[in-house]
């Protein structure tokens, strides 16, 4: 499954910003991670093998 709002491990951000493993938001646990645009993104870090999904949950915001 893929939104506009989540990637997997493996697929380059086009949004830089913040963003949370899915997985782990499901078991209580808050793992988030900072992405630069075009990064690849991570597996996750505490979730056991398999592809991690990311969701964007603050996005960077050009300075003014
Ligand atoms: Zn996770």
């Amino acid at each position: 499954m893929n939104s506009s709002k989540t990637w997997k491990s493996g697929e380059r951000c086009q949004r830089p910003g913040l963003y949370r493993c899915q997985q782990c938001r499901l078991e209580g646990r808050e793992t988030t991670r900072a992405m630069a645009a075009s990064a690849i993104f991570p597996m996750c870090d505490v979730c056991p093998g398999g592809d991690a999904t990311w969701r964007l949950i603050r996005p960077d915001r050009p300075r003014e």
